[in-house]
């Protein structure tokens, strides 16, 4: 069976851990390896401050405090994403306001979001799907004229750029993830970008607990105690530890996964011309990650047979993201807008196998079967 995921391991990580744990003694958070992590990031791609977190929720539930998110304020979210992006809001009591797909892509439609703008919206959140940019200079330039935050989910987005920028480095702030899911993985893990200088000291103190630590340690208070509200968003040093070993090696393993990618795209190319399916489509502002690989079927019932076709043939492929506008936890919340272009990747969009471990035998045995399975069906 080829799976559809598998966590790589570089070969540093126990080491790195084992450092942390003997030679650093220190094992809870903010150490040398959480420090080491915070400037790769800084250092190469610009970002102005960078925290470790727990999750990429814990970094969206960061925001969503900074943003200082009360009861009733609106939130524009795609529909077609992950729970976290809306739920970290949801907690502050923020009402989600949800938008469309594209149609040519799972990401929001940025043309579209202006209208969805009134006077309680705060904060819209690009998620850029499958590490593909949203058209950022028109997000912003809306933000800017309503006086919003822009908060980017850039889980799935590390080393992806938008006209040369860095995602995560252009909205207010921005989230991470580094779950064992994403190209460079931690287990359970996360980080917070904060762009706008204006938000750095909270941040800080919203990380440890509600109190000014950070500035006490560096000399900036002369004692340190409760100033705001916040949790244990800080990952341990273990988590630190082991997400270096895997920055380390962050340039192999885009190009590992970059070559998988281009050749999925070469062998499907041909069915996707005879319009047997949608290939994914990288707008060109946008840059590819190759965080994921997906086709766009022509139905749920076609989308259904090819995920059973390839199960049978040893190959694991499934589905992504149920709307959230009609979750069962948001459906009688949501304003009853249809999104149509959501729904339609609910229904069609298909991932397949995609991990460093993926050899490309394995992609030419899949695209085989895809190809058998659309001798049928197109
Ligand atoms: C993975 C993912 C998240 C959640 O990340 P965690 O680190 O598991 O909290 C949020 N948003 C998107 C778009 C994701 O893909």
């Amino acid at each position: 069976m080829i799976d559809f995921n598998r966590p790589h391991f570089t070969g540093n990580e126990l080491k790195y851990i084992q450092e942390a744990v003997l030679q650093e003694k220190h094992i809870s958070g903010n150490g040398v390896f959480t420090k080491r992590c915070q400037s790769f990031f800084e250092q190469r791609y610009g970002f102005k401050k960078c925290l470790l977190t727990t999750s990429c929720t814990d970094a969206l539930e960061m925001c969503a405090m900074l943003c200082n998110i009360q009861p009733g304020d609106e939130v524009i979210v795609p529909s077609y994403t992950f729970v976290s992006s809306a739920l970290a809001f949801v907690r502050q009591g923020a009402k989600i306001v949800f938008a469309d797909s594209r149609a040519s892509n799972p990401n929001l439609d940025a043309d579209e979001i202006e209208e969805l703008v009134t006077p309680r919206t705060k904060v819209i959140v690009p998620v850029h799907y499958a590490g593909v940019a949203c058209n950022m200079d028109r997000i912003m330039e809306i933000a800017e004229r309503h006086h919003l935050f822009v908060v980017e989910d850039a889980a799935q987005a590390i080393d992806s750029f938008y006209k040369g920028r860095p995602l995560g480095g252009i909205g207010h702030l921005a989230a991470f993830s580094f779950h064992e899911t994403k190209n460079i993985i931690s287990g359970e893990g996360g980080m917070l970008v904060v762009n706008d200088e204006k938000f750095i000291r909270r941040a800080e103190i919203l990380w440890e607990k509600g109190t000014n630590r950070a500035e006490f340690f560096r000399g900036e208070v002369n004692k340190y105690g409760w100033v705001d509200v916040g949790s244990s968003f800080l990952p341990s040093e273990m988590t630190a530890a082991f997400l270096w070993a895997q920055l380390e090696a962050l340039e192999g393993i885009q190009a590992k996964r970059k070559r998988l990618w281009n050749k999925y795209y070469e062998l499907l190319k041909p069915l996707a011309d005879r319009v047997c399916f949608k290939l994914p489509d990288i707008p060109e502002y946008a840059t590819n990650n190759a965080h994921m690989f997906y086709l766009v079927c022509k139905s749920l019932e076609e989308r259904s047979t090819l995920i059973k076709h390839l199960r049978e043939n040893d190959v694991q492929a499934v589905f992504h993201y149920l709307s959230l506008h009609s979750s069962p936890y948001y459906q009688d919340k949501h304003d009853g807008r249809p999104l149509p272009s959501c729904d339609r990747y609910a229904d069609c969009l298909v991932r397949l196998p995609m991990y460093y471990d993926l050899v490309e035998e394995q992609v030419e045995q899949i695209c085989k079967q895809i190809m058998e399975f659309y001798k049928v069906y197109c």
